[in-house]
């Protein structure tokens, strides 16, 4: 189970094969990269191998698509990995995978490098709704990719899913959520479609040629969602995840909304400790370069405010089910009121000294804190 007091490490793998047009996430479909890019993660890991001390207890190795990496790969990254930092037993290890990418010997490769977890990246199991996505695999590889899963030793595998998007309808999402739970998979992460600037899709909004959803068509996918999940015996445990049991709750996501420290290698990745926060370059020849240099291959980097430590620790409590310390709410003058308004009006609910949203306040998890963010330090900021 998660230690808030250990950190998590995270490794992007800046590779696909093709790019999804909603995607903002940094990654490049050049594989000729990879291996200067594995020289590179082992001269970052060698830069923090003695500020990270003691030990990690969960491994995310994200992108991207770390699926893309072949055995030796795969094989090189762990040994760089376990050479480099020392791991807690019974560590979580997940990797990301495209369902395309899954085959038996893969799946074997995975275990005998100690992967403990699977994220499958399904999004939609309508072919229509998936050539829309523009997605690399079909259904029916989705579907062979489970069964090799299944006869497979990992039972902690998790599934993701997308939702709310031009095309798609209730039946068709109801759909792809009966199949898949059939599968019998530990989580679920189901994420509203961002169409972001910058993105194909963003640009598409932007001609007038793509169509957003309205915000009550995402009120209804985002209830519906919940409700079918949770009457099939799930925990809705943030915004956008699922657990079977608490004892699949991502323990290393965890650490990101429970503002825990965590290390990430790899170009555009972010690391977090004592309220300061640092980003790589997003560029795979610039972080190899600037590694090759002697260099750490930093973008950015902020100390957090105690306001801002106080709104981040609001913003990212109000997105899981455990919510936020009361103490941490009716430290500041006039969020008495605002509680109390909001637990009559079923945004929020109060138990055990805890303030946790509903479904409605997850509805508005990102403006919840707002709510109760001091007026008085905000206009001392912009006045004083
Ligand atoms: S496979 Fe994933 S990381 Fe790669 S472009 Fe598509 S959504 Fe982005």
């Amino acid at each position: 189970m998660n230690n808030k007091d250990l950190p998590g490490l995270y490794v992007h793998v800046p590779f696909c094969k093709t790019k999804c047009p909603y995607c903002d996430f940094y990654s490049i479909t050049d594989p000729s990269l990879i291996q200067s890019w594995l020289d590179g993660i082992e001269k970052e890991a060698l830069i923090y191998n003695r500020e990270w001390l003691p030990a990690f207890d969960t491994l995310y190795i994200g992108g991207g698509t770390p699926s893309i990496l072949d055995e030796y790969g795969l094989g090189r990254l762990m040994d760089i990995l376990r050479n480099s930092f020392s791991f807690a037993p019974d560590t979580e290890v997940t990797i990301e995978v495209n369902p395309d990418d899954i085959t038996a010997s893969r799946l074997a490769c995975y275990e005998a490098l100690g992967i403990n977890r699977l994220s499958i990246g399904v999004q939609s199991l309508q072919e229509a709704e998936l050539r829309f996505l523009q997605r690399r695999h079909t259904a029916i590889a989705a579907e062979r990719a489970i069964g090799l899963v299944q006869s497979s030793g990992f039972r902690n595998f998790g599934v993701d899913l997308m939702y709310g998007f031009h095309g798609q309808t209730r039946k068709s999402w109801t759909d792809t959520l009966e199949r898949v739970l059939s599968w019998g998979p530990a989580h679920l992460s189901c994420y509203q479609l961002t169409l972001s600037d910058g993105t194909p899709f963003g640009r598409m909004v932007s001609e007038g040629t793509l169509k957003r959803a309205t915000e009550e068509q995402e009120r209804q996918f985002f209830i519906h969602t919940s409700h079918f999940l949770q009457d099939h015996g799930f925990i809705h445990y943030e915004v956008s995840n699922f657990a079977k049991g608490e004892e699949y709750f991502s323990c290393h996501n965890l650490k990101y909304w429970q503002r825990a420290p965590y290390l990430g290698l790899g170009p555009g990745a972010h690391s977090f400790r004592d309220n300061a926060r640092w980003w790589n370059c997003r560029s795979v020849r610039d972080y190899c370069r600037l590694l090759l240099e002697g260099k750490r291959p930093v973008a950015g980097q902020e100390r957090l405010s105690p306001e801002q430590v106080r709104l981040e620790m609001l913003l990212l409590g109000f997105r899981t089910a455990r919510g936020v310390d009361m103490d941490d709410i009716v430290d500041q003058p006039f969020n008495g009121e605002v509680l109390a308004r909001l637990t009559s009006s079923g945004i929020v609910r109060v138990e055990e000294n805890r303030v946790s949203p509903t479904l409605n306040g997850y509805l508005i998890a990102d403006r919840l804190p707002l709510m109760f963010f001091s007026l008085i330090s905000f206009f001392i900021k912009v006045f004083y």
